[in-house]
């Protein structure tokens, strides 16, 4: 196995529930559906797999964390339960 290549985000980060990798911005939040999922308009860190849709997963521990351009082409929907972070925000978990 090679070594998997990670991103580290600047300042206040959503990152893997599991495995702490770093995956997203609340910046690039476009849309909340409560405090169940977030979309989001890019993430770091994770990889497509096509089953019955696009389910997104972290590229470290290979934790599914949401599923990809379901409403819309090129969003991405994160179950915010698989999201840790960001830490000192009033969003932490
Ligand atoms: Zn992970």
């Amino acid at each position: 196995m090679g070594r998997v290549f990670v991103i580290e985000l600047e300042g206040a980060v959503y990152t893997c529930k599991k495995c702490h990798t770093h995956l997203a911005l609340p910046s690039d939040i476009i849309s909340k559906n409560g405090r169940h999922e977030y979309e989001f308009s890019k993430l770091f860190n994770t990889f497509l797999a096509e089953r019955t849709v696009k389910e997104i997963f972290c590229v470290v521990c290979s934790n599914e964390i949401g599923i990809y351009g379901v409403t819309d082409p090129n969003t991405y929907w994160v179950m915010r339960a698989e999201l840790h972070g960001p830490e000192g925000s009033d969003d932490e978990v």
